[in-house]
């Protein structure tokens, strides 16, 4: 049986530090995170041992267990077997990354693209591969934690601009030495919040300053654009991106991630970013099923018009009980309650009532924004709504 930390005699200061952290103690005692489902289908997970529904994945089509999906898995893992047992630059590189990178270029409109075994190291390498010391940064302050580490393994300077807000970038890059280089970082659509980056706009000021532009669009492939291509092509501005990063973890239904940018900038990634160079190839199985789930993006296009049909319908509910959504624009819908100990009892009356959510609080939110993060499938059916809508109906009764 492993001993529990909290009982263990500490006897170096890291592992004191373990014994005696406040935020650890609380986590475990609250359950709030690092649940364990026993079972998973469709829309429907079980944990311990009643099934709920799934209101907050960030799988927003649905096509992780897509009969097209699985299949493609299993005849992958039957050819290559489990792992590619070395990294790209080694012995790990194989003819499905290559056509999964051609394709997934294809897909978001650009020339070249890279794919790695997590969304978190790519959304990393999207600025480790570039920046350098001496460089900077301006990236929105509510940019996701793997941007932020990308950031500081750069050793490149770093200017937070408030959320989504052009002004604000414009009036810091108006105050920088003209003569540095600089990369702008921002999200296609912020998880967190559900919110449309300002693309058009914050373009506009990356070509007057001559910025090298990085957007991670994690949330928005699948869910933005023609067939889902994301938030570039949302606003026709694809070729005015210059780095498109991003993860086969949300709508593409598998695990891993990719970069995707002119040729150039991605052959320099794979000589630069430590990322690329040094961690084990995304694997067959998953490299097959996110090939399987751009297929079937793009031959049943049903999946995007439940998904945004489904959206409208929860956001008509969420309205209706009077529930604060930071007006999130997208699937990924955010319920503010503003308190820490409300939305805790907010997340568990939803989850006593068979409805799985997540909760989040500062330092993951903005004080004052504890939330509960929600977001809709095309695959909720009629059957989950009315799950969904009693157990809403009985949380914001007791805000
Ligand atoms: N970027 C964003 C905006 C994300 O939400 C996530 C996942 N939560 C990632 C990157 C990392 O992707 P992955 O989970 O595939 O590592």
């Amino acid at each position: 049986m492993i001993r529990s930390v909290f009982k263990k005699k500490a006897s170096n200061p890291i592992l004191k530090r373990c014994a005696n952290d406040d935020h650890t103690r609380l986590r475990k005692r609250y359950e709030l995170w690092y649940h364990i489902l026993e079972d998973q289908r469709g829309t429907r997970v079980t944990m311990d041992g009643k099934e709920m529904v799934m209101l907050a994945s960030n799988e927003y089509l649905g096509l992780y267990d897509h009969p097209k999906v699985v299949e493609a898995g299993q005849k992958a893992l039957a050819k290559w077997g489990a792992g590619t047992m070395g990294a790209r630059s080694a012995n790990g590189g194989r003819s499905f990354h290559t056509d999964l990178e051609e394709r997934l270029a294809n897909f978001l409109g650009k020339e070249a693209c890279h794919v790695s075994s997590a969304g978190y190291l790519s959304c990393m390498s999207s600025i480790t591969g570039f920046a350098q010391r001496g460089d900077i940064v301006l990236v929105d302050k509510n940019m996701h934690s793997s941007v932020w580490d990308g950031i500081r393994l750069s050793m490149a300077d770093v200017e937070r601009f408030s959320h989504n807000n052009p002004d604000h970038l414009r009036s810091l890059l108006e105050e920088l030495d003209p003569s540095a280089s600089k990369i702008i970082a921002i999200e296609g659509v912020y998880s967190m919040e559900g919110h449309i980056g300002k693309l058009p706009e914050i373009l506009d000021i990356a070509h007057q300053y001559e910025c090298f532009t990085v957007m991670d669009d994690a949330h928005g492939i699948g869910v933005l654009g023609k067939q889902g291509r994301g938030t570039a092509n949302h606003f026709g501005l694809t070729d005015r991106v210059d780095i498109i990063a991003g993860s086969l973890s949300k709508s593409l239904g598998s695990t891993g991630g990719f970069v995707a940018g002119d040729e150039a900038a991605i052959e320099y990634l794979r000589t630069r970013s430590k990322q690329v160079i040094f961690s084990a190839a995304l694997s067959p199985c998953q490299a097959a099923c996110a090939m399987a789930a751009l297929d079937v993006i793009e031959s049943e296009p049903e999946w995007l018009e439940r998904l945004w049909s489904n959206t409208r319908r929860y956001k008509a509910l969420l309205d209706e009980l009077g529930l604060d959504t930071w007006e999130s624009e997208t699937p990924a819908i955010p319920i503010i309650i503003g308190n820490r100990e409300k939305a805790y009892y907010f997340w568990k009356n939803l989850c006593d009532k068979g409805v799985f959510t997540i909760f989040a609080t500062a330092p993951g939110v903005p004080p004052g924004k504890d939330l509960v993060r929600t977001a809709v499938s095309a695959r909720h059916t009629d059957a989950d709504f009315e799950i969904i809508e009693t157990a809403l109906r009985y949380a914001a009764s007791k805000i």
